[in-house]
């Protein structure tokens, strides 16, 4: 069975890992927590570049204990942050040349998408990605995971992070409001922006933070909910029916919020399409969905040559041909 090290870093979470074909063999984490406000890129990667030493040292004491051989390198080439990403690279470049196996550069949205087909075995999904950077609605058509809808500016997750912010609770808001909605009792109204398949969030952001002056904070929280999620529904079931698919993937850090995944779970009944959620573990960033990508794109014969392993914090998941499935 092929082994594969990736490495992890297009934002808050460094992560190393070393999978097989069938499992995770060892996963070393470091999180980057903000002293105040949100995510800044040079912090961030100078945080990376503090603790990759420790990370790795983890992963491969793992393999040497055990006496595995790595055979490829996969590494976040992009989107993500740029000095984040310029310190991930930097670390896989050394490591590929130590070991003499190739390097793989991998598409950073479309490891969430593989990690959660392969925790969940979801076959040929409609992927809602949600997540601090990214928010898009996705499926696989003639070769590329195309993007149905996706936000006109930002994330859902940064949107949630910034209106936690604005009223004072800590970095990252999203489990926060999830906890102070429940104790909700009533809706009040806030911008629902769907324009064709694409939404978005700055507005709905700016407006919750108005309204959190004027009404109860965990009302605010729950009607913020509410609105975001159920664009975000609309626009999967509007692929659903589209694309023609009979099931529904969700992955990235917003998807561990209860609410919304209840909310897709009755689109889904609804629709007689099956909901595919992965552990935890394997929604936020994490090491191990980009070495089990890098593991199949190496088993369907991608490599990144050097030359090639340039950053790019614009890489669209619609770039990639997927040559694995
Ligand atoms: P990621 O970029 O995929 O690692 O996800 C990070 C984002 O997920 C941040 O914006 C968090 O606020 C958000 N998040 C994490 N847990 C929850 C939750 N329970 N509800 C809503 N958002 C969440
Ligand atoms: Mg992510």
């Amino acid at each position: 069975m092929m082994i594969v090290l990736g490495l992890e870093g297009t934002a808050w979470n460094l992560s190393c890992a070393l999978v097989d074909e069938v499992d995770v063999i060892a996963e070393k984490s470091a999180t980057y927590v903000p002293a105040k406000g949100g995510i800044h890129p040079r912090e961030a990667a100078q945080h990376h570049a503090e603790h990759m030493a420790s990370v790795v040292k983890a992963v491969l004491d793992v393999a040497r204990k055990d006496d595995l051989a790595i055979e490829g390198v996969a590494f976040s080439q992009g989107p993500g942050l740029g000095p984040c990403l310029r310190t991930v690279a930097t670390a896989a470049r050394a490591l590929s040349l130590k070991f003499g196996v190739p390097l793989v550069g991998v598409n950073h949205c479309i490891a969430h998408i593989e990690v959660g087909k392969w925790k969940t075995g979801a076959t040929d999904p409609v992927v809602l990605y949600v997540s601090g950077g990214n928010s898009q609605v996705l499926a696989l058509r003639r070769g590329r995971y195309r993007i149905f809808g996706e936000t006109l500016d930002i994330s859902v997750g940064n949107a949630l992070d910034k209106f936690a912010r604005q009223v004072g609770l800590p970095h990252p808001g999203g489990p926060k409001l999830e906890a102070l909605a429940r104790s909700s009792k009533e809706y009040i109204p806030l911008p629902y922006v769907v324009k064709g398949m694409d939404f978005s969030f700055s507005g709905l952001s700016t407006a919750a933070a108005q309204a959190a002056k004027k009404y109860d904070l965990a009302d605010v929280c729950h009607s913020f909910q509410e609105t975001a999620f159920s664009m975000l529904v609309e626009v999967s079931e509007r692929a659903l029916a589209h694309a023609e698919k009979k099931e529904v993937l969700l992955v990235g850090g917003v998807g561990a919020n209860s609410r919304l995944r209840e909310m897709l779970n009755i689109m889904c009944d609804e629709r007689g399409a099956k909901f595919y959620v992965p552990e935890k573990k394997f929604m936020g960033d994490n090491g191990s969905m980009i070495a089990y990508t890098g593991l199949v794109m190496m088993k369907s014969g991608v490599t990144t040559p050097l030359a090639e392993s340039r950053v790019r914090p614009g890489f669209r998941t619609d770039e990639v041909d997927v040559t694995w499935q």
